[in-house]
């Protein structure tokens, strides 16, 4: 067990990566590691290795910044071939690993108080709105479900 503090630098840590990846920090990206990571945590998963995942965003950005995110924290890439993006557009993503699968989607009620700052926000202040998705605790940011598992 990690202490809230240890979550923190690792969080931290991973975020830079991720913007050093993806150019810049920004809200979507930030949801996409946290994504990720709570993903390996409730999957007790370590990444790759035994991880797959479909990400709903489609690909366009600012949504997709979302895939990013979580190829970082997962370790799951394009290139491996463990992770796929459809074009539903929201956003959620879909975790296998060890015969159990789950769904991690954003909960509505967050996407509709932040939309406004998050898809029509002002540039500059992008960081800002990362550091404020960070403020909000997993529980309150993200619904899991539990999905019947399916062979791939
Ligand atoms: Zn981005």
């Amino acid at each position: 067990m990690t202490s809230g503090q240890n979550m923190n630098t690792e969080l931290k840590d991973i975020l830079n990566k991720a913007a050093e990846f993806h150019g810049h920090l920004g809200p979507f990206l930030t949801i996409g590691v946290r994504m990720g990571l709570l993903a390996k945590k409730t999957l007790k998963s370590n990444g790759f290795g035994d991880l797959s995942v479909t990400v709903n965003t489609g690909n366009k950005p600012p949504l997709s910044c979302v895939v990013d995110g979580i190829q970082v924290a997962t370790g799951c890439t394009l290139g491996k071939g463990n992770i796929t993006v459809t074009n539903l557009s929201e956003i959620s993503a879909v975790f296998h690993a060890k015969r159990q699968t789950i769904r991690v989607k954003m909960k509505t009620e967050v996407f509709q108080s932040l939309k406004v700052e998050l898809l029509h926000g002002d540039p500059k202040k992008m960081e800002e709105t990362a550091r404020k998705i960070n403020s909000i605790p997993d529980a309150k940011l993200f619904g899991i479900e539990e999905l019947a598992s399916k062979r791939l």
